[in-house]
Order: C-alpha cells, then structure tokens, then sequence
C-alpha cells in the first residue's frame, strides 16, 4: 500500500540504519524534489528515504505488542522498536511465536514480577489450556516453563529450555527463576516441604555453584564462567524426582590471572573473608585478606556483596547437600592452597629453582597433604624421557619454569574441583533413585544456561570455543524453526516447497571437518614437537586459502585470523592457542598430587572423570612405546586429549540431546553497559537480537508466507479495497471466500497496472490468509 495515499495522512514508516535508534518509527512529512520521501522521527529529525524502502509500520507495534507474530509487518525494526516500548514500560518479556521469548534485563527489581501469585497464574492457565495449546497469557519466563511442564505431562517428548545472550543479559537470573518455578510445583500443590526434598535440592545447588564458578567481570558482577545443562526429571504423576548438572568450560586462566577490574572465582574472596571462621579447619587454612593473596590481590572488593555471609551460604548449602564433613573441609583446604599456590616465589638455585619460603611450602603441603620432599622437587626438577636413550633424567628448572609448573597445578586443581563438586551436588540431586539406575516413566525437562556469541577487542581460545558453541545452537534453533514453518504449513495445507533459507552449516563444516577443519589443524599441531602458534597460524592460513569463512583479515596484524561466524566477523589472536588448547599438566605434577593423603585431590588426580588426561598420561609411561620421529606426531594422537576435543564431544552430546527434545528458547538482552534501568542503546540491542539469531528467524518467516491473518480479520482490514465483494446480508459469511475474492480481485488489478506480481504471492489455508507481504 502507498505510504502517503494509503493511510490518513499520517502515515508512518520506518527509518532504518537511524544512528542511535537503529530502526525508528517516522512521519512522512512530504516528497523531495529528487524523488525521495522526507521522514521526520520523533525527534523532529528529517531523513530521506527511499520509496521502494519506505516500509509501513504496523500501528501495533507503536503501541507494543506481546507476540511479535500478531504484528503483520513483521521485521527487524518491528522486532527492535516492539522490544524498545515495551521494555521503557517494565514489560521486559515479549513473545516471537511460542518458542521464543525475549527478555530484556530490567537492572532493577520490579515489583511482583515473580510472585507465587505469578507462578500460580502461569500453572493453572498452562493447565487449563492443555499440551496442544499455548496459555493466551502474557509472555513471562513462567509461561515458558508452565508451556513445558505442561507439554511434558502431555507429551510422549522430553522438553527443553535454551537460555542464551551475552555476559550480563540475564540468563542466570532466568535459569534461577525457572528452577524455582519448578521446585515450588509441589511446594505450593501442599506436599511436604521437608528439608531434604529433591526440590530443596535443587535450590541448594545454585549457591555453592556461584561461589565457585561465577566472578565479577567489568560486564557482570556475577558472571557465571561456564556453562550448565541442568536436567531435571519428573516422575510419572509429574512430580520432580531429579536433577542432574552438566557444567561446560570453565574458564581457566581467570584462577591465576584476571583483567583490570575484574576478579577471580568468588570463593576465593569469600575464603579470605570468612575462612578464618570455619569451624575445624578455619584457623588452619592460613589465609590474609584477599589484597594480601598475589591471585585475589587486584580488585578485592564488590559493591554491597558481603563474601564473608556469601561462605556461610555456600557452606550451609554444602550441608544441606549431605557433604561430609571431611568433603567440605577437603574443599576449603584445596582452594586455600590454590591462593597459596598464587603466592610462591622461586630462586635460581645450583640445582634447579629453590623456593626460600619454608613456611609457605609447609602450608601448602598440610593442606593438600603431600609430602615436603617430593613438593619440593617438583618445582626443582623436570622428569623427563630421553627420546633416543630412553632414560629418565631430571632437569632443572629455573625460576620462570618453576612459576609456570605452579600456575598450571593452581588451574588443573581448582577447575578439577569444579568439575568434582558438581559431581557431588549431582549425588545429592540424584533423588531415591540414586542416578544412574533405571527409572520408569520418567521425563525431562532440560534448562541450558549457556555463554552466547561473544566479540572482544581481543578474540581468544576460549571466544573461538563459545562461538563454536553458539554456531551449533544457531543450527540446532534454525532448523528447529525451519522445521516448525513446515509443520504449520502442513496443518494449513498450505504447499511450501519453494522456501529456502541460510543455514550456517558450511561455517560449522570448515570448523570441525576432518582432518583439514581449523579445530583439527589446531589439535594436530598440538602434538608437533616444534609447533608453535606461529607455525599454527601458517598451516591455517595455507588449507583455508580461498575460504569465505576463514581468512586472512584486512587489517594488518600477523598473529590474526578471521572467522565470519553467522552472527558477524571474529578476528582471533593466535598467541597462546596451542597452550590452552594442550592444557598440559606435566606427569610430575599429576604423580605428586595422587600421592596426596586427602581422598579427593587424590581422585582428581586419578580418576579419568576428572582427569580426562589420564589414559593419555598412562599410554605416554607405558614402557616400550616406540619412539616419535621428529616433526610426525606419534603414537599419542589417538590419545590426543585437547581441551577443544573434549569440548566438542561434549557438545556433540549436547546437540544430541536437544535434538530429542522439544525446545523452547529464550534470548537474554542487555538493554545497556551500565548496569541502569530504563536506559538502552539500541545499536547494541539490535546487534544483540542479530546475534541470538532473531534476524535469522525472520528470514526463514520472510522466506515462507511471513504475513498470516486470521479470514476474518483479513477480509475486515481490507474490504475497503474490494468494495464489490461483500459479506451481503448473511450473519455467519465464509470469510475464506472472502477472502479468497479480495486476494484474487487485488491481484487482478495489480496485474491490470502491469505491476509485477510474483508467483504465488498468497495462499489461503484453513484458518488464515499467508502473505508473502503486507498488501
Ligand atoms: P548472565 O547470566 O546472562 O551473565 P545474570 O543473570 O548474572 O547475567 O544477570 C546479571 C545481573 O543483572 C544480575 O546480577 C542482576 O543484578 C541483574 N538481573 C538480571 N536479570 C534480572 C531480573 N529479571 N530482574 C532483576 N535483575 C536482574
Ligand atoms: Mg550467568
């Protein structure tokens, strides 16, 4: 429809590439003498746009809307402004269909949004409506878990929530509320809320989790630093008898070194701060204040966060869980070694580095109880296999090597401990069934809080590994949309067999492809003896010489390579690739620390659950093992355990497991970097919604019918067009008629203008009209 004879004369259209609004709703105020529309924003600023661009808004979408579908212009700045209004009125939730929800991060607490009362109104009106149906309520986070819940007890199909959006966006704080919601399903239905009811159980996992494996960062002053599936299981009358975590990726490096204003892992401030108090082992732990400590000695402090009550939580929790005694002190005793790790110097010595501080390394070896002897010599010497002779020898170390072995021992025991304690919570939330047991009649509901895509001045691994992630969830979510279009479009009978969209498939491909794909050359340069990143750097650059998804960048720097990932360019440093992708613990470090009297540090040492470099370490001991020629990897690469190898079977699994399950998404916006309420940058919102795939969902929309109107509201819209096609005098008309004979009359007279009509342009199914654009 013409914008300027169409309306009432206040026709609105949309400015796009607005400079700070991104897409803003305009004024047509008249047409310049070159031919172009002059579009005033609300602002009263003019812009001249395009007539083949000027898009109508949809007056709805001024308003705001709580499913962007109801809007019949549905596309990027509908999506954009719709989110905008909405939220400056603390509607922070907006539905896209019923799978997606997005939720904008308020910063400030609104008042009643969670309430029992809340949660009871989501239950009873998911109830009431039924498995097949969507609750025609506001979209909320507890929609989204009662549309689950409900599908679920309906459904033969296990269910699952994918929370994703970048550090800061709300996504722990959602996967908090959702757990919530389902712990309080029997809370509130009147059952018994004993102690130690599952339910308790599940909540009780979530302190100790964020002491030890969230941070403050200058995004998010808790920022969770890996990534969690959680399962929770139902039984068959649909009460919750289990939960069970997946942790993925932590991340490594924060444990010894952290950037300006940022911290390391809450645990180890809330230790200074309230370890002393412990009972048993408190006096024993020997901590300083945080700024005393070389890895807490930065930033120590966060505003109105109390570390010394955050342990106590942490310590009831682990209580509440079942620890024993000797597991909790065990836990405390670890992460104070670790900080006293963080605090050893090393001297050059005759023989190897010295480490004058006695009473330090006595410290550190009563609390991980391993013997002063052979502490003493892992830092002093090397053990090593001479290639050609075989024989042991010992090499000495300097002082740089020695500071290098003990970060190293810092990470592998603190991110292994990680590993270790939710695999404890997992016992205690294992429910009556112990696990791994059989059960019967069991469904799942499975609640992913994961890192999204993320950009940096400064690209590493670690952004290589989460952007990888977010490629495969990108897939998993298209196809699932995809996937959806067509079965609407079966229910509709409407036919749909021209409908293509992008898929990002060809950028996962060049990434994990073997034997040429960017993650295999990266792990076969792993086990090259002279490999550095610079020779990694070549080998990528010389298989990918004439991709489109991996590249050389423009700008000049030659540590770079580039990624065009589908949310965008990610140009990534190489520098320390093949270090965190080897993520090597020397033999040394791993005999001594199974050497320990204490069961766990012990196990973390040993027990390929926690240590998944065990097999390697055992085939590298194994005597008579043939030697490596130089320069060809040896016999290890089948045992080639890289971090990116275990990260990508680890997806694998993820991937196979949503895929068994029907998803529901939620995409977490951060409206702005300063932590404000009812403040928005909306280039960086829209560049989010971009990146969380909603322009992708538009697409596979806009490739198919993406305008659908229900008969009788199309025909009421657009009678005025067709003035001869009427509803006559009869009270019940058949819309679809109608409706057909308005489609066919418009279409007629475009054709009569000689205005190009393309193929099949509409189709009328049963219930709505499908339009490939808004007439
Ligand atoms: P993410 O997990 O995506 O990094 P978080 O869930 O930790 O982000 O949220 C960051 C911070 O934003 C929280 O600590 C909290 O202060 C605030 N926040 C997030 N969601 C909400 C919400 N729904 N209501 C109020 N504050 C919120
Ligand atoms: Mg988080």
């Amino acid at each position: 429809m013409d914008v300027l004879t169409g309306g009432n004369g206040n026709a609105r259209v949309w400015i796009e590439n607005h400079p700070t609004e991104g897409w803003a709703p305009g004024r047509v105020d008249s047409v310049g003498s070159n031919g172009l529309y002059v579009v005033v924003d609300d602002q009263g600023t003019k812009f001249e746009v395009a007539p083949e661009n000027a898009r109508q808004v949809d007056p709805n979408c001024l308003r705001g809307v709580d499913d962007l579908l109801s809007l019949g212009d549905f596309n990027e700045g509908a999506l954009l402004h719709n989110v905008r209004s909405r939220y400056f009125n603390d509607n922070i939730y907006t539905g896209i269909g019923s799978p997606i929800l997005i939720s904008v991060n308020p910063f400030q607490n609104l008042p009643g949004l969670y309430t029992e009362a809340k949660q009871k109104f989501y239950r009873e009106r998911s109830a009431a409506a039924g498995s097949g149906e969507d609750a025609d309520v506001p979209p909320h986070l507890f929609s989204v878990a009662a549309a689950a819940y409900t599908a679920m007890l309906g459904d033969a199909r296990n269910q699952s929530i994918i929370i994703s959006g970048e550090s800061g966006a709300g996504k722990t704080e959602a996967t908090k509320r959702i757990l919530t919601y389902f712990a309080n399903l029997q809370r509130t239905a009147g059952a018994t809320s004993e102690k130690t009811s599952i339910e308790e159980q599940v909540l009780r996992s979530n302190p100790i989790l964020e002491a030890f494996g969230n941070a403050k960062t200058i995004r998010n002053d808790n920022s969770s630093r890996f990534g969690k599936f959680i399962d929770i299981e139902f039984g068959s009358s649909g009460k919750l008898t289990s939960a069970k975590i997946s942790n993925y990726l932590l991340e490594k490096s924060r444990i010894v070194k952290q950037q300006p204003d940022e911290r390391g892992y809450h645990a180890f401030y809330q230790l200074c701060a309230g370890g002393h108090s412990l009972s048993d082992i408190g006096p024993t732990l020997g901590l300083r204040s945080a700024y005393e400590h070389s890895y807490t000695a930065v930033c120590t402090e966060i505003d109105g966060v109390d570390d010394a009550s955050m342990l106590e939580e942490a310590a009831d929790c682990m209580d509440g869980l079942g620890f024993s005694k000797e597991e909790k002190n065990s836990v405390f005793q670890i992460v104070a070694a670790v900080l006293h790790l963080g605090d050893m110097q090393f001297e050059e010595g005759d023989d190897g580095s010295v480490l004058p501080d006695g009473a330090l390394t006595d410290k550190i070896c009563e609390l991980l109880k391993v013997s002063k002897a052979d502490f003493t010599t892992t830092f002093q010497h090397k053990t090593l296999e001479d290639p050609f002779t075989k024989k042991i020898i010992h090499m000495p170390q300097d002082p740089t090597s020695s500071s290098n072995t003990r970060h190293s021992m810092a990470k592998h025991l603190y991110s292994r401990l990680f590993d270790w304690l939710v695999w404890r919570i997992n016992l205690s939330a294992a429910g009556k069934g112990g696990g791994g047991g059989r059960k019967e009649n069991t469904k799942k509901i499975g609640i992913l809080d994961i890192y999204g895509f993320e950009v940096f001045e400064w690209n590493s691994f670690e952004q290589l590994c989460i952007n990888f992630a977010n490629e495969k969830l990108q897939q998993h979510f298209n196809s699932h949309m995809f996937t959806l279009e067509q079965q609407l479009y079966n229910e509709e009978g409407i036919s749909w067999s021209h409908i293509e969209w992008q898929d990002n498939k060809e950028i996962i491909d060049q990434l994990e492809r073997k034997p040429l794909g960017l993650f295999c050359i990266l792990d076969s340069e792993c086990l090259m003896p002279n490999a550095t990143d610079d020779t990694c750097l070549s080998k990528i650059h010389s298989s990918f010489k004439s991709s489109r998804v991996v590249y050389k960048t423009s700008r000049f720097k030659s540590t770079n390579f580039a990624v065009a990932h589908y949310a965008g360019e990610v140009v990534y440093n190489v520098i320390s690739f093949l270090e965190k992708n080897t993520d090597k613990l020397h033999a040394d470090i791993t005999n001594l620390l199974k050497s320990s009297s204490m069961p766990i540090t012990r196990t973390l040492f040993s027990d390929p659950r926690f240590a998944p470099d065990m097999q390697a370490q055992a085939a590298q001991s194994r005597p008579g093992a043939p030697p490596a020629k130089r320069g060809e990897p040896n016999q290890r690469a089948k045992q080639n355990v890289t971090v990116s190898v275990m990260f990508r079977q680890q997806l694998d699994q993820l991937v196979e497991d949503l895929n068994r399950t029907n998803p529901r998404y939620i995409r977490c916006i951060k409206p702005n970097g300063n932590k404000q309420a009812h403040e928005m940058d909306s280039l960086d919102v829209q560049r989010q919604l971009r990146c969380a795939g909603m322009l992708e969902s538009i697409r596979i929309r806009r490739a198919g019918y993406p305008v659908r109107r229900p008969f009788k509201e199309f025909f009421n819209r657009f009678r005025l067009l067709c003035p001869h096609v009427s509803t006559g005098r009869s009270l019940d008309p058949d819309y679809k008629e109608l409706c057909r004979r308005v489609l066919t009359d418009v279409e007629a007279k475009f054709q009569a203008q000689r205005q190009p009509v393309e193929a099949k342009s509409w189709q009328v199914g049963r219930s709505k009209v499908f339009l490939k654009e808004e007439l």
